[in-house]
């Protein structure tokens, strides 16, 4: 049990940046309180192959890197536990996080909650969750086997995901709401020259058919140039439009940019009113918009973590 109940840091979030933050607080003696939140092991869990992450050559599955990293972070004497932030209080000393039915008191916190899956926000879409319609191919590709899906998304998210549904679905129908896409060239030159993927552009998803039948049956689009509305039919809609970042906690206790990504000093350094706030990190996803890669995010948690250290260190601990 921490001295009086007190933690010497809290990490929030356990994808890579969280992970990484954990080893090496966990490798300074720290004891680092991992809080899981409500997608643990982040992006990397519901990803595929990794094929840049350096150290493997014929590539990963993320899930099998997240759980590779847990262990690490555990053999160290890091604690991971499952739990939701309800509320955070930053101007106490140490600092407050209340669990809903715990209150924590840490010296120091690691911000790495990442950013989540954006949906489309129709009602049709949001009703057929689960049933037909989702953000995540490699957990509910599979089910979809020999049947004509659509991917919504010009990014490289949005190509991942219809190159590894391939596996499962006859055709792919990719659906861009601009004209241009936003992917790599890599990834759209893979995509493209798929036999089974075909290409919509400057076409928005109406509507999801199916809401009565409790079951995707079709999306109603409509060509953004010519306002021609027609209707695809598939029996399953996934999501690769980008995220949200995991930092509603921190409005009015942290600077965060216009969509909601907390504003950092050199990578790691949140501020309040353009001011650092001694004790507070972020890294990852959280307070990454522009690499957003799983080597970066691990960089950014290994920066945390190195200055938690330090701020400690000056702090007596
Ligand atoms: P991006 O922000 O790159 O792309 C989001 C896509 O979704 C865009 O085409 C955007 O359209 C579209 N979009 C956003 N909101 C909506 C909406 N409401 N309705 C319809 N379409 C919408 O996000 P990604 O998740 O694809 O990528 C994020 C980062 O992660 C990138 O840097 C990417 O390179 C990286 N990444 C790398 C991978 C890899 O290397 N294997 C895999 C996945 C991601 P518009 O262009 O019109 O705004």
């Amino acid at each position: 049990m921490p001295e009086n109940n007190t933690r010497d840091t809290v990490i929030l979030g356990s994808g890579c940046s969280g992970l990484t933050a954990a080893i090496y607080a966990a490798r300074s003696n720290l004891k680092p309180l991992v809080l899981e939140g409500h997608e643990p092991g982040g992006q990397l869990s519901i990803t595929t192959l990794v094929e840049n992450f350096p150290g493997w050559p014929d590539g990963i599955q993320g899930p099998e890197l997240i759980e590779n990293m847990k262990k690490q972070a555990v053999r160290f004497g890091a604690e991971l536990r499952m739990a939701h932030l309800a509320s955070v209080d930053l101007t106490k000393h140490p600092f407050e996080l209340n669990l809903g039915n715990e209150i924590i008191h840490t010296r120091t916190l690691i911000i790495a909650s990442g950013a989540s899956a954006r949906w489309l926000n129709l009602p049709s879409e949001q009703a057929l969750i689960g049933h037909g319609v989702s953000s995540c191919a490699t957990c509910d590709g599979f089910f979809f086997s020999g049947k004509e899906i659509a991917v919504i998304g010009g990014g490289d998210s949005a190509m991942e995901e219809a190159l590894f549904l391939t596996r499962f679905a006859s055709k792919v129908t990719l659906i861009n709401r601009s004209e241009h896409f936003r992917a790599s060239k890599i990834m759209l030159e893979r995509a493209v020259a798929h036999p089974n993927i075909e290409f919509l552009s400057s076409t928005t998803v109406e509507e999801v058919l199916g809401v009565e039948e409790k079951d995707v049956k079709g999306l109603r689009l409509k060509n953004r140039v010519t306002g021609d509305e027609f209707i695809l039919h598939v029996s399953a809609m996934f999501l690769g439009i980008g995220h949200i970042p995991n930092a509603s906690a921190f409005k009015g206790m942290l600077d965060l940019d216009e969509d909601g990504y907390i504003l950092t000093q050199n990578n790691v350094f949140p501020t309040l009113n353009g001011e650092p706030l001694p004790g507070v990190y972020a890294c990852g996803d959280i307070q990454d918009r522009r690499y957003r890669q799983a080597i970066t995010a691990a960089g950014s948690g290994c920066m945390a973590a190195l200055e938690v250290e330090k701020y400690l260190e000056e702090h007596g601990r």
